[in-house]
């Protein structure tokens, strides 16, 4: 099956093998991909670099109408692919459907953002001075997304890339390409001239290592896990590479004494448990005021305890699909065994996950040590620790005590408490009273190790603009 698009061409061979790409609910084989390696990745650079002229020149009415082609693309094609990215991936049939209507969101609002303004006049100095900046393509951009999010994350990318007037060498997680190959067919069938945008499938290190020494390469945006993204900063400071990282999370999930307890349990579900818990900004720890503890313990178990679970794309479809690969249900429950060693206390019912698939039941739990993995790392799954606190301060420095700061969410019915968390989460993304924050015209990254930069908004797109800053004497 062609695989990889390099300077226009698909190619369904190649000296990296063949791999397959699995349904996790299943371990059915989906497909065999051909695989490339160091050298597919210096070719679609190469690629790349022989398109920026051509496409830094394209207008940007010209860009802005090929954006919106792709978006029409992907949304006319959103039930085929959302189900194809259920099936690499085990979310769920209609948040996989959700996610294409998402990537196409990013390329209509970068699309309409092409169009603005950019640059600035300046007050020059002395008469007959004109100081002013414009803004011109960064150069080739490296696009590297991860597979919880596959398509919705390369769109967040690539549409800012393509609106800015880079090209693109993009790379999908081996966990789940199926559904991003086919975004870049619906790039492909909206006219995207050759080389401007290319794919390529690896060996991660390898390829990535390829990418950051090409010398066309100018932006690096990378969404994945802390540790691969210090990785990858040091080794694009060798050629002082502009980096953009979306890193991991450890959410905390703040429920205040006087939040509507429904209203937060109804939050937390959706937090917690959107994308089978393989959500960066996903809840990863539930903070909560004494005064209502019991009662939202209570609320949110008999919730979980009433979950299904069940392959993705049956009808009806279940609260919970499986997790990407044995080796993260291997982990997530090593994390809570680990947990309920220490002292930990399981709140929810035992939940039997079902067979065949790599399914990991969810599970809540209290009295979690402060030390314990639980209480430390994100889970990135179906589990989490409820941890009681007294006061307000007392809620502020348990959710800040976290070298991480990707999203934080809050409850409360108080607006002044509303402000102050909002001030003081030490978070990139902040939900008050609402567990979906996301949204493509809004700036989404995170502060401490959760990243550098902004992908969404405006600002998602001068990450691939540089300032030329002019003083005219006339
Ligand atoms: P990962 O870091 O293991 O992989 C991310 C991508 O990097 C994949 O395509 C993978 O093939 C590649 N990769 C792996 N090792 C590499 C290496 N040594 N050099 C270069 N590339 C390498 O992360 P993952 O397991 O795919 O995703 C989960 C992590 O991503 C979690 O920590 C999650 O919080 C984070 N994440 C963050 C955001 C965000 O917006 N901040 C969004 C989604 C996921």
């Amino acid at each position: 099956m062609d695989s990889m698009l390099i300077a226009g061409a698909w190619s369904g061979s190649s000296d990296g093998g063949l791999r397959p790409v699995r349904n996790p609910a299943t371990g059915a084989e989906l497909a065999q991909l051909a695989y490339g390696g160091p050298s597919e990745a210096v070719a679609a650079c190469d690629a790349a670099a022989a398109a920026f002229g051509p496409w830094s020149r394209v207008g940007p009415a010209d860009r802005a109408a090929l954006l919106q082609r792709t978006a029409d693309n992907l949304a006319d094609r959103a039930d085929e692919i959302g189900a194809l990215l259920a099936a690499e991936t085990g979310k769920r049939r209609p948040e996989g459907v959700a996610e294409i209507e998402f990537a196409a969101a990013y390329f209509r609002w970068f699309a309409e953002e092409a169009r603005r303004p950019h640059g600035e006049m300046l007050a020059g100095r002395r008469p007959g001075e004109r100081q002013f900046t414009i803004s011109r393509p960064a150069g080739v951009a490296v696009c590297l997304s991860p597979w919880n999010f596959p398509v919705s994350i390369q769109a967040r990318k690539l549409a800012p890339a393509l609106a800015a007037g880079c090209t693109a060498v993009s790379r999908a997680s081996e966990q789940a390409p199926l559904a991003v190959i086919e975004m870049f067919r619906c790039l492909v069938d909206a006219g995207v001239p050759d080389g401007v945008v290319n794919l390529v499938l690896g060996p991660a290190a390898a390829q990535t290592d390829a990418m950051l020494t090409h010398p066309a390469v100018r932006v690096v945006s990378f969404t994945g896990s802390t540790e691969v993204g210090r990785a990858l900063l040091a080794r694009a400071g060798e050629r002082v590479v502009r980096p953009l990282m979306e890193l991991g999370g450890d959410a905390p999930f703040v429920v205040l004494d006087d939040a509507d307890v429904a209203a937060a349990v109804d939050g937390a579900m959706i937090a917690k448990f959107r994308n089978n818990g393989q959500s960066c900004i996903a809840a990863n720890r539930f903070i909560v005021q004494r005064r209502i503890y019991d009662d939202f313990c209570r609320q949110l178990a008999e919730r979980v305890n009433a979950m299904s679970l069940g392959d993705p794309l049956d009808d009806p479809v279940p609260d919970l699909g499986p997790l990407i690969n044995q080796r993260r249900v291997d982990e997530v429950t090593a994390i809570a065994a680990e947990a309920e060693a220490a002292g930990a206390r399981r709140i929810t019912a035992a939940i039997a996950a079902p067979s065949g698939g790599s399914f990991c039941a969810p599970a809540l739990y209290d009295q979690v040590p402060p030390d314990a993995r639980l209480a430390r790392s994100e889970a990135f799954g179906p589990i989490a620790g409820v941890f009681p606190v007294d006061s307000d301060d007392d809620a502020l420095a348990l959710a800040n005590d976290t070298e991480m700061g990707l999203a934080a969410y809050v409850y409360t019915r108080d607006v002044g408490r509303a402000w102050r968390f909002t001030e003081e989460l030490d978070a990139g993304i902040i939900g008050c009273n609402n567990p979906l924050p996301s949204a493509a015209h809004a700036p989404m990254g995170g502060v401490k190790q959760s990243g550098l930069g902004r992908e969404g908004a405006h600002a998602g797109l001068e990450e691939f603009r540089e300032t030329h800053y002019a003083s005219w004497a006339l």
